[in-house]
């Protein structure tokens, strides 16, 4: 039995391989081409290769092939080129421009295109998952035998191949270090090793610990944006997606659970994948590998590399190899080598080869047919437009514009205001997305609301309603309504936010800047940094002109700057500049409603800034907060190691952000050294698990809401658990809740209706203290998305965002993420207030 499973599992590969273990019989390959041992002095699969080695083996395989042409597509945050090869006959490389033309035209039913004599693309990108490394390493594989493979020469006059050998090169570079750093040379499978123990953050990720693997719709990051526009460029028939899973797994190719398909991918998606789908059990019933389809994973949320190009015409095919994670690990079905892992990959790539040869025609037909059946689909449906837009805030509508339009979609913008069923949309700050376009289907999944569903399970969210996350007036628009308005198309290279000026004159009495800006954080850290005396008014006032600074509205002196009036003015011209925030000049105090000199009106102290992060805390939302402080608005913040909490340490901080986690390591003394740094007048922002360890320590008197009621059924069948326990997981759906906007949380919301995303059964119960939930799920909370009956009272009228009084500081928990995957922009302010403004919260409000 051991010795089939050695054989099974890569005992051949135990013992070193050479290049001939991984290559499939019968090619002949071109000896000008170099091998990957000859420029990186070792075998693929004996270390891990970095991504620099992997970047400089394909310039190589570049330079030496007429078949091969490397070009960068962009940088990642940490700098790295994101490589792209275009594999082909030099003939067709020679006309890529002319290829990407034509192939345009698939998208426009009307333009005259032969799917017969077209080219076949296929897309592969390897491991988006840094830490599942046998995809970037078979690419090595791939960029070889395609370039090098001299039986092949024929089939590249049809076939065009983009390589992407490493589509997140920064965790793919953090992993290789990793696992190469601790590597023996007497390797012994221990799954205890280190070498399979990745630290905090682990590779998975990119540098502010995003998985680029969920952004290829909501493309936030500056690697998804570079490779959706390749993607854009080319529209690719199919589109491989390199993964790994648990080291005790097999080998998964798509397509997966079929009841759990999106509704707007044709059925006809299923039977192309599950066509490609024989090509690959074939050959990896070839070289007597283990593999399953149909099962765990699906093709519901689009923002996934292997359901976005469904959705668009194109066939995403997600390959999910049993993880060796280091170099050699024992597994249950036993030793797991790297290169039995690299070489499940590089032979389904060899597979998809196959197929997307052989179906050429029938694969360009289909994306011909996907764009023509969207007519029908247009012309049946009522809606003929979205529009979207907010009256005080540029910033917001402005980011959603820009998501559209890198998915080659037209956006619009208005050439006057309009009001629409009573709702008014300002030609600054709204937009127009006419329904009618190529990219109809892809449209509809961005601004549609869903809750009825086939299936109960969910790989991932189950709603992502991009107005919704964005807190934006929208509505769905007839075509009369369309047709009335004066719009002007957007162009995309060219839209940017417009910046912003002071409005008066320098030596004013005091400046006062609105807080209804996304990026009016921005600006006042920058103004306090700059020495300034900055205060928050808790109530609204009104110039003499007629205009009313709404709560949070800032006041700006110079304070300690010692500059003259015209170094003052320059000063706050520069950053109203840089933030793109308007800043007033106001000549008096004597403003109705409450005077410059209120009581209302707050002193604030400079945020200064610590993120718990290492341990058990949840590297995606430390991430999310890293990203929003550091990218977005600009303000330091220090990540600080959770076994570095002490007394001393905290004193640098008045604000200190725990964000969903395991904190028990932190124990009773950790949770004590807290609540005497909190009731120093300390703010912290609590999530999820943090709150469940303020609880549980008698830091602050949290409760949560219990949904599991007992079971009445005496007797269920052994085989609905599994379906029975995941359908009460809440994978990610949005709420309706209100905003009590005369709350410090809500200050710079003019609409109290927002909605809010969670993706956990962490249940916060209502503090007695009404006062204390500025912000409260409705009666009727399921705005969008998949919730099980069973966890509805979880969430009824219960606490979003709670605060706690601890002597003189405060804490403000929040049951939802605000910040979720850095496109949930609609509710990042409702965080950012509490930095903020939380020491201005009065103590009789707490709980
Ligand atoms: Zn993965």
């Amino acid at each position: 039995m051991l010795v089939l499973l050695l054989s099974l599992f890569g005992a051949a590969s135990y013992a070193q391989v050479d290049l001939s273990y991984y290559l499939p019989e019968g090619y002949t390959y071109d000896e000008s081409i170099p091998t990957p041992k000859e420029i990186l002095g070792y075998e693929v699969g004996e270390w891990h290769v970095s991504h620099d080695q992997l970047v400089m083996y394909m310039k190589a395989v570049a330079e030496a092939s007429d078949r091969v042409a490397f070009e960068e597509i962009g940088r990642t945050y940490e700098k790295r080129p994101q490589v792209l090869l275009t594999v082909s006959s030099p003939a067709n490389l020679g006309k890529i421009d002319q290829i990407k033309a034509d192939r345009a035209k698939l998208r426009q039913p009307n333009a005259s295109v032969n799917v017969e004599t077209m080219p076949v693309v296929m897309f592969m990108g390897y491991s988006v998952h840094g830490n599942e490394a046998s995809g970037a390493n078979a690419a090595l594989l791939a960029a070889y035998h395609f370039a090098a493979a001299k039986e092949i020469a024929g089939d590249l006059e049809n076939m065009v191949l983009l390589l992407d050998p490493a589509i997140n090169p920064d965790g793919l570079n953090r992993f290789a270090s990793w696992v190469n750093s601790h590597k023996s040379y007497i390797m012994n499978g221990d799954p205890n090793n280190i070498e399979f123990n990745e630290a905090w953050p682990r590779g998975r990720t990119n540098h502010y610990w995003f998985d680029l693997n969920r952004d290829w719709l909501p493309v936030q990051h500056p690697e998804s944006r570079n490779r959706v526009r390749v993607f854009q460029e080319w529209l690719p028939n199919i589109h491989l997606d390199f993964h790994e899973m648990g080291t005790n797994s097999t080998f998964f190719f798509q397509p997966g659970v079929p009841a759990r398909m999106h509704p707007l991918t044709p059925e006809k998606n299923f039977e192309l994948t599950s066509k490609i789908g024989t090509y690959h059990a074939k050959a990896l019933d070839k070289i007597g590998s283990l593999y399953f389809n149909k099962e765990n994973y699906d093709d519901y949320y689009y923002g996934k590399g292997s359901t976005y190009p469904d959705v668009q015409g194109s066939i995403g095919i997600l390959f999910e190899q049993a993880s060796s994670r280091g170099h050699l690990q024992e597994s249950v079905n036993g030793l797991l080598s790297f290169p039995f892992t690299i070489r499940n990959q590089f032979t389904a790539n060899l597979s998809s080869f196959e197929a997307a040869k052989e179906m050429r025609q029938e694969l360009n037909g289909f994306m011909r047919e996907f764009y023509s059946g969207v007519e029908n689909e247009i012309s049946a449906d009522p809606n003929k437009a979205y529009i979207f837009g907010n009256l005080e805030d540029d910033a917001k509508s402005y980011h959603l514009a820009d998501l559209i339009l890198q998915h080659d979609i037209k956006v619009f913008t208005l050439n006057e205001d309009i009001t629409v069923n009573g709702k008014e949309f300002k030609s600054e700050n709204s937009f127009i997305v006419p329904a009618s376009q190529p990219q109809y289907r892809l449209i509809k999944a961005m601004f549609e609301t869903r809750d009825t569903f086939n299936d109960s399970l969910f790989y991932d969210i189950s709603a992502w309603t991009y107005p919704m996350a964005f807190n934006l007036d929208y509505m769905a628009l007839n075509s009369q309504i369309l047709n009335l308005a004066n719009v002007t198309e957007v162009d995309k290279s060219t839209l940017k936010l417009a910046p912003g000026r002071v409005i008066g004159e320098a030596g004013a009495y005091q400046y006062a800047m609105e807080w209804t800006d996304y990026y009016a954080p921005k600006a006042a850290y920058k103004l306090m940094k700059a020495g300034f005396t900055v205060r928050v008014a808790n109530n609204e006032f009104t110039t003499a002109d007629g205009k009313v600074f709404g709560r949070g509205s800032l006041l700006i002196g110079k304070g300690e700057s010692k500059l003259d009036d015209q170094a003052f003015f320059n000063k706050l011209n520069e950053i109203a500049k840089e933030s793109t925030v308007d800043i007033h000049g106001l000549t008096t105090g004597n403003t109705s409603g409450i005077n410059l000199g209120s009581p209302n009106i707050t002193p604030l102290d400079t945020p200064e800034i610590a993120l718990l992060v290492q341990g058990g805390v949840d590297s995606y939302e430390a991430g999310e907060i890293w990203h929003l402080l550091d990218q977005r608005y600009e303000i330091p913040v220090t990540l600080l190691d959770v076994d570095r909490i002490s007394g001393a340490t905290l004193d640098k901080y008045n604000v200190l952000l725990m964000p969903d986690g395991r904190y028990g390591s932190l124990g009773t003394s950790g949770a004590e050294t807290i609540k005497s740094w909190i009731s120093r007048g300390g703010t912290l922002l609590a999530k999820g698990g943090a709150i469940q360890f303020l609880a549980d320590n008698e830091v602050a008197g949290f409760k949560f809401r219990e949904t599991n009621e007992p079971d009445s059924a005496f007797q269920k069948a052994y085989a609905d658990y599994e379906y029975d326990i995941g359908a009460k997981v809440t994978g990610g759906a949005i709420f309706n809740a209100k905003l009590d906007l005369t709350h410090p949380i809500g200050y710079g919301y003019t609409n109290g209706d927002i909605h809010t995303f969670r993706n956990d059964n962490l249940f916060l119960e209502l503090s007695e203290n009404p006062y204390a939930n500025p912000l409260v799920y409705t009666n009727e909370p399921l705005a969008s998305g998949y919730l099980h009956p069973s966890n509805l009272p979880g969430v009824q009228n219960g606490s979003v965002i709670q605060v706690a009084g601890v002597g003189k500081g405060r804490i403000v928990a929040y049951a939802d993420n605000m910040n979720f995957r850095a496109f949930w922009f609609g509710t990042n302010k409702l965080y950012m207030n509490a930095i903020f403004f939380g020491q201005v919260i009065q103590s009789g409000t707490t709980r």
